[in-house]
């Protein structure tokens, strides 16, 4: 287990996208500093391998396999760990989809090489070729997501009068580093702004509510992604960092912890942006 300061000891943590990436260093992370547990993910075969590790290294775990696109499926999820832990104190949101299938990836290529390629520039066109579907499809996940879970965890800490709630947005959601996805860049600026809106709402109940907005991370699907664009646009991508080099999850896990702890009660609806210095 990660060496860590039992930051939250006794507290229950609900993570969701806990299974995979930025979700489960977290989860890693949370465990180290003395939380209890409750993945949430809609892979029901890397959710159990993601818990099995956990145990295996003294956590307190319990899983729910859910789809935060279907908010039947997210009060259930909330109903169990009510059930077995008693309560939520900490809520973060990390489930999403970032585009790095194969649509993705070339349109990543396209605005990589038109904003690193001396030479005449042209539209990406992605925004005039996307479907209805695309469009609602990332933005269910993303930010429905987000919003369903949130409900759920709030009607329980309005009660406790105490909660920690931390939302995954990404730099995506503040700058255009993103721009071969505008879904995905909608759905993170949307992310950044229920933070602020809700955690003035509920600041007055004991429960903050703060987002995180990663730069390029290497989880499972980034690194596929990455591999698929090749070395040499690897290498060009890398330029664009000032610090040279993509962030571990772990980095990630490091914040929410802090956000997470009461060394954070004064942070109320921040967005908090570890990006290697990637402002474009
Ligand atoms: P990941 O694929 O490793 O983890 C995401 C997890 O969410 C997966 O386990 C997946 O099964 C789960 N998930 C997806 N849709 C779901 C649904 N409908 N219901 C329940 N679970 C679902 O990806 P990651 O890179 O670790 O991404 C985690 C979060 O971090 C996402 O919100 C992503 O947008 C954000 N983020 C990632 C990066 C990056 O570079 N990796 C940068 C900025 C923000």
């Amino acid at each position: 287990m990660l060496n860590v300061t039992k930051k939250i000891d006794g507290k229950v943590a609900v993570i969701t996208g806990g299974a995979s990436g930025i979700g489960l260093a977290i989860a890693q992370t949370f465990a180290a500093g003395g939380a209890a547990l409750a993945l949430f993910d809609r892979n029901a075969e890397a959710l159990a391998s993601a818990a099995a590790d956990l145990k295996d290294a003294g956590a307190r775990v319990m899983t729910a396999v859910v789809d935060v696109t279907d908010s039947a499926s997210v009060k259930q999820g909330f109903a169990d760990v009510v059930n077995t832990f008693g309560t939520v104190d900490i809520l973060v949101n990390s489930a999403g989809i970032i585009r790095m299938d194969e649509d993705g990836v070339r349109d990543r290529v396209k605005h990589l090489d038109m904003l690193t390629t001396p030479g005449p520039k042209q539209s990406l066109r992605v925004t005039s070729q996307m479907t209805d579907k695309e469009w609602l499809g990332n933005l269910d996940v993303n930010l429905n997501g987000t919003f369903y879970c949130l409900r759920e965890a709030l009607k329980i800490m309005e009660e406790n009068q105490s909660g920690r709630i931390i939302n995954m947005a990404s730099q995506a959601g503040i700058s255009a580093i993103a721009a071969h996805s505008p879904h995905y860049t909608a759905a993170k600026a949307a992310i950044v702004g229920l933070t602020k809106c809700v955690a003035h709402e509920v600041a007055p109940a004991g429960i903050t509510v703060n987002c995180i907005a990663p730069g390029y991370v290497t989880s499972p699907p980034f690194l596929k992604g990455v591999e698929r664009m090749g070395d040499e646009r690897r290498a060009r991508l890398m330029q664009i960092i000032p610090a040279g080099r993509f962030a571990a999850p772990e980095e990630i896990g490091a914040i929410a912890l802090f956000l997470a702890s009461d060394d954070a009660s004064y942070m109320i609806g921040q967005v908090v942006s570890p990006n290697g210095g990637v402002v474009i």
